[in-house]
């Protein structure tokens, strides 16, 4: 039997397993059920896929997209892993040749919609083949919780039941809250599972806000500078997408669009053209994207703000799929949150339903206000726990930004909103601000009010920002949903009343137009071109996407390693042996040609390019390591002064919830600066007071027990496999008693 790492090789091309994938691999392979839950772009296929080339037998993979088997089972093919699929879009004579071969055991996977599996034929085929594995991709769509239910994912456990000998299961999903994950595991009958959580992160994603004032511009320029890309634009409206793709259009680009406004024909063409690296650059509403599985989308711009977070993060996270670097950016305009507003008006008519998708809507507002790190506030919202404040690859944390002090407009915005009552929207407190003779200002009389016309130098959609910040800051409290009504929170008080200042950050490089990281900083640009120019025409030949002959990081390994023979081409990352076969020549005869016609030497350009790639990792790490001792002096001083400050209130008195709400701070940060007093051994009073009102002793029972079945590497995936009442704080505690343990034995 081939080892997993052999596997890897011979057909997918790759040397090492990503996070995850080895430890998934080998549990299905010793038949124990799975449930990974990991991020689009992690790498889940090759989890299945490898132990279906390994086990003896079919396994049988449950997705709901009939759009996507085509491409899955093309890339495996292609790789030489015979598969097929079985689906609504097979002539009866395809139809015919599968069944034969399936049932003659021919292939090591099938692919299906789960509605296949209610169908007589399928089942009696079921019956007659030795499964080796049922893996349910998308498994979150069994939960009616999840936003893809598929009431046919119910039927998978009672199909699963009456098969003659139960094969391993694996189920996998890269979005499932806590009550998405217990659905899977009853409804999908999964037997003691092996449970794997990795990171929602997707750390080869930049995410950026950008407020322009000329959108189309800035998105002209971003193309220009990205010009052999391939991206997404997203648009909120069918009238957007057909006035931006004209835009585009006029100024040459090669662009298509999308929407539910054409015909099906021009759809599928323009998609198509899209995937097949035709037309770089799609303009669409979110009726794109469903089962568009292209790796080598670089950004995705939304033109107009997304409807929910949830929408945004399966939107943006289109790009990037092959690991590569990507950018998703988002042009803020205030505009867009009254269209999105009307859009939710039309398409609910439940009020209840409005309202969540109001309060949804306010979430993405205070995403593009918010100027703390974006995917800290974005992995904070799917319920992850971030460790870190800056992540250094968002426009919040790379945006060099000012200080400035803005007590005085905040004291003036709060204070009228105070006076107004605490009752009124956004819109009439600029009025009033800024002196509006409004019949509404008038009739409410707040024309009388000291607040009145007391900003009345500063532009509406100025004073607008000041409150949406103060709003993100925690400053000011919305309520209500479809025009949220403003009020003061604890900390407002604390600059009305204690002279607290507040500072908003300014950015003072403004990042034009986005140029991807480094991008081709260290490949032969020239080269890279002719390849990709080899890939297109092999792809329009044989009828598939150009990612599916070689990604885009195959081709790039290519530019920086010059391979010149079969061994050399064999070592390049995504190039295992049939693939080779089918295209690695024609692609050695065109390195061999470029090498020979620009007269390279190929032993020192390799050299040249290594050193070249050497130093620019030196370089960065040289500058990284300058940044974090800036990063941690600083954070160290402000540190010290934010635990004193919690310190004195717990002196005088104050319990923990009582000091988050004075400091308009979390209960959990709060937490957390006790457990730095405990740390430090600060003052045995508080460790008496935590342990009598936040510790559960036999909860410290179970984090042990846990801590030996999963280790200590993940507080996430600990969490996930404990009860629910266990918090992440006994978690935390939990581990700093036993490092000061241990600490203490080796001292003595
Ligand atoms: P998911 O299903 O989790 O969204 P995929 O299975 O489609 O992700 O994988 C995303 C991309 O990552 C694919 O291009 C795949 O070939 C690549 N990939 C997966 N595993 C590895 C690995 N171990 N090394 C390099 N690339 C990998």
């Amino acid at each position: 039997m081939s080892s997993i790492y052999e596997v890897l090789k011979k057909y997918y091309g790759y040397d090492d397993f990503r996070k995850g994938q080895k430890e998934i691999i080998e549990k299905i392979l010793n038949k124990k059920d799975v449930l990974a839950i990991m991020p689009t772009g992690a790498g889940k296929s090759i989890c299945y896929q490898i132990p279906a080339v390994i086990m003896e037998g079919t396994t049988i993979v449950v997705s709901p997209l009939i759009s996507l088997m085509k491409d899955q089972v093309d890339t495996l093919n292609q790789i030489g892993i015979k598969a097929t699929y079985i689906n609504s879009t097979l002539t009866s004579k395809q139809y015919e040749w599968v069944y034969k071969n399936a049932s003659a055991g021919i292939f090591k996977i099938i692919y299906v919609a789960p509605e296949r599996l209610e169908t007589e034929s399928f089942l009696k085929l079921l019956s007659n083949i030795n499964i080796s594995q049922i893996a349910i991709d998308e498994a979150h769509c069994v939960s009616q919780w999840g936003h893809d239910f598929r009431p046919s994912y119910k039927k998978i456990a009672q199909v699963i039941m009456s098969l003659k000998k139960r094969p391993v299961i694996s189920a996998f999903t890269a979005t499932a809250t806590d009550i998405v994950k217990k659905d899977i595991l009853n409804l999908l009958n999964l037997n003691d599972p092996f449970t794997l959580i990795t990171s929602f992160d997707r750390k080869n994603l930049y995410f950026g806000v950008e407020k322009k004032a000329n959108k189309e511009k800035y998105i002209e320029d971003y193309i220009k500078n990205n010009i052999n890309e391939s991206g997404i634009i997203y648009c909120a409206t069918r009238k957007n997408v057909d006035e931006l793709y004209m835009y585009l259009k006029e100024r040459n680009f090669n662009v298509t669009r999308y929407h539910a406004g054409l015909t099906e024909n021009e759809r599928r063409k323009n998609q198509d053209d899209f995937i097949f690296d035709k037309k770089n650059v799609m303009v669409a509403t979110n009726a794109f994207g469903m089962g568009i599985d292209k790796s080598n989308i670089r950004y995705v711009i939304h033109y107009n703000i997304p409807t929910t977070m949830e929408n945004y993060y399966q939107e943006a996270g289109r790009a990037g799929r092959d690991g590569e670097d990507a950018q998703c950016i988002i042009l803020f305009s205030r505009k867009d949150i009254v269209t999105n507003k009307y859009l939710i008006e039309q398409g609910h008519s439940i009020n209840f339903e409005r309202n969540i998708e109001y309060s949804k809507l306010n979430k993405v507002v205070d995403y593009c206000n918010t100027d703390k790190c974006l995917r800290k506030f974005i992995l904070e919202y799917f319920d992850e726990k971030v460790e870190y404040d800056k992540c250094d690859n968002c426009s919040n944390c790379n945006n060099q930004i000012e200080l400035v002090d803005m007590t005085v407009e905040a004291k003036k915005i709060l204070s009228c909103i105070k006076r107004m009552g605490e009752k009124f929207g956004s819109g009439i407190v600029v009025d009033v601000l800024r002196g509006s003779k409004s019949s509404k200002v008038v009739e409410l009389q707040f024309d009388k009010l000291s607040t009145y016309k007391i900003m009345e130098e500063y532009s509406k959609d100025t004073v607008k920002d000041m409150i949406s910040f103060l709003i993100a800051e925690g400053y000011i409290i919305t309520y209500g949903n479809k025009y949220p009504l403003l009020k003061l929170s604890q900390a407002a008080l604390k600059v009305l009343f204690e002279d607290e200042h507040v500072y908003i950050k300014k950015n003072i490089t403004k990042e034009v137009t986005g140029k991807l990281k480094d991008e081709y900083l260290n490949i032969d640009i020239s080269l890279f071109e002719t390849l990709r120019r080899l890939r297109k025409e092999i792809a329009i030949k044989e009828n598939i996407p150009p990612f599916i002959v070689f990604s885009d990081v195959s081709l790039k390994s290519m530019c920086i390693n010059f391979p010149v023979t079969k061994d050399e081409m064999l070592k390049i990352q995504g190039i295992g042996e049939q693939k080779y076969e089918k295209y690695g020549e024609f692609f050695l005869i065109a390195i061999n040609e470029y090498v020979k016609e620009n007269n390279i030497d190929v032993i020192k350009k390799r050299d040249d390019m290594l050193l070249k790639i050497k130093a620019q990792k030196k370089e960065k790490v040289k500058k990284e390591n300058k940044e974090n001792l800036q990063k941690e002096s600083k954070e160290n001083l402000q540190k010290e002064s934010t635990y004193d400050i919690t310190y004195n209130y717990f002196l005088e008195g104050k319990n923990v919830e009582e000091i988050a709400n004075i400091r308009g701070l979390n209960v959990e940060t709060i937490l957390s600066h006790f457990l730095k007093f405990i740390e430090l051994k600060k003052d045995e009073k508080i460790d008496e007071y935590i342990k009598t009102n936040y510790i559960n002793t036999f909860h410290l029972t179970l984090i042990k027990e846990a801590i030996k079945e999963f280790g200590a590497s993940s507080l996430k995936v600990l969490k996930s496999n404990l009860p629910e009442d266990v918090t992440y704080f006994e978690i935390k505690y939990y581990m700093l008693i036993k490092k000061q343990e241990r600490l203490k034995i080796t001292e003595d």
